[in-house]
């Protein structure tokens, strides 16, 4: 019997240098977008990839490899939402993962840092309604945010 939760994170191509740390980190403490899942839950990593670059060439293929490892819930990480500019196309990855393949897609890893939380807000990137839902997984508490600057 399946006892864990198995998570794939999909990254934006800008960061494909990163060693994951801060995803890491979040999905050890439920914090960010993996507070849905409870501290008592176990989380396995079946995948760890980026999108391939604009336009995201990956998504098309990368989900169905997490398949094959059991994913049950796909993560885009917090940088396809706060990089600059943030990736424009969120929710047509999302969507598509969603109805291609049934499997459920949660746009954040970790909380997103208060320096990014800050610029973007200046920069009034995040208006609008749809980035209320895009943000809210990730968005986390000040006091959180700063501990990921
Ligand atoms: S902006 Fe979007 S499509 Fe472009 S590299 Fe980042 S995640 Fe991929």
């Amino acid at each position: 019997m399946k006892d864990s939760t198995r998570i794939g994170i999909i990254i934006c191509d800008r960061y494909r240098d990163c060693a994951g740390g801060k995803c890491f980190r979040s999905m050890k403490n439920r914090e960010g977008a993996f507070n849905i899942y409870g501290k008592d839950q176990e989380l396995e990593l079946v995948g760890y990839t980026t999108c391939r670059g604009c336009p995201g060439g990956n998504i098309e293929h990368a989900p169905e490899e997490m398949i094959k490892n059991g994913v049950d819930v796909i993560h885009f990480a917090t940088g396809m939402v706060v990089g600059y500019p943030p990736c424009p196309y969120i929710n047509h990855f999302k969507n598509f993962i969603e109805e291609k393949w049934g499997v459920k897609v949660v746009v954040g890893t970790h909380p997103i840092p208060e320096k990014y939380y800050k610029t973007h807000t200046n920069l009034k990137t995040w208006e609008g309604l749809e980035w209320e839902d895009i943000l809210k997984p990730a968005l986390a508490t000040e006091e959180i945010r700063l501990a990921y600057d």
